[in-house]
């Protein structure tokens, strides 16, 4: 059975202390709880740091960005095995931002979901179309090529154990979440997409949605479509209170998790 995941991406913002204080407050307002999985993705140089602070389980440490080699002459990166070895769990790629800012193709996306692979880290892989894509009708094939790139080069058995989060381009960071019905739209897109290639795989892989989804009700909305597994939480996922809120979302979804809403301060 897939699990419910939320991941917090603080993108390039945080330093030593909020990252401290952050990760030990989140770690006691969360203690104890199993509904779901929760990652914090802070910049690179905090990650080791974060680990440290981590005393909850259920807690992980997600990397924002990961190299395609695994060592060598490639100044400034930072390896798959190297985020393994100081206890990451999960790895973001293909963030807009960096096919934006840093021109990463598909193809370059599908090595470092390779790598990840082979490192025994989860990719996050994240597709999303632009507006101007989306205003033209073309969100299906945006998410189908995105993927493809991966299907091609490793097959179907390489989104076990693997995440997609489907985050349309016009919403990130804008304020403009999109409609939920839409969304559970693209993610049965995307799981019967993958069906059509292993029904066990598509039924298990998480689908998280991201974009601007910044309080508990918008969360809750989201959370009751029955593709959407999880949230890629930017901007709001820098304040404490918030984030929680958007965790607890999950538990006033799910008349079975209620009971467990009284671990959750
Ligand atoms: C993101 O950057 O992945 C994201 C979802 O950002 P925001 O929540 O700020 O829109």
């Amino acid at each position: 059975m897939r699990h419910r995941l939320i991941i917090g991406n603080w993108k390039l913002n945080g330093n030593k202390n909020i990252t401290k204080n952050f990760i030990k407050s989140l770690c006691t307002e969360l203690s104890n709880i199993s509904f779901c999985d929760i990652a914090i993705a802070p910049p690179a140089v905090y990650l080791y740091l974060a680990k440290q602070e981590i005393s909850n389980i259920n807690i992980s440490l997600s990397a924002q960005n990961v190299d395609i080699n695994l060592c060598g002459a490639f100044t400034g990166e930072t390896s798959a095995d190297m985020l393994k070895d100081i206890g990451v769990k999960y790895v973001i790629i293909g963030h807009s931002e960096r096919r934006t800012y840093h021109k990463e193709t598909n193809d370059f996306v599908a090595k470092k979901f390779q790598v990840l692979k082979q490192s025994g880290l989860i990719p996050v892989l994240c597709i999303g179309e632009t507006q101007e894509e989306n205003e033209a009708g073309k969100t299906e094939e945006v998410c189908s090529n995105q993927i493809d790139a991966i299907l091609k080069t490793q097959g179907i058995l390489a989104f076990q154990k693997s995440v997609i989060a489907y985050e349309p381009i016009w919403s990130i960071g804008t304020g403009k979440s999109a409609n939920p019905i839409q969304v559970q739209k693209v993610h049965n897109f995307i799981r019967n997409y993958l069906k059509k290639q292993d029904t066990t795989i598509a039924e298990q892989i998480i689908i998280q949605y991201g974009g601007s989804v910044n309080d508990e009700k918008k969360a809750t909305e989201f959370f009751m479509q029955p593709d959407i597994d999880g949230i890629l939480v930017g901007g709001a996922s820098l304040k404490l209170n918030v984030f929680i809120s958007i965790i607890r979302a999950i538990a006033t979804t799910n008349k079975n998790l209620k009971s467990e809403l009284n671990i959750i301060k």
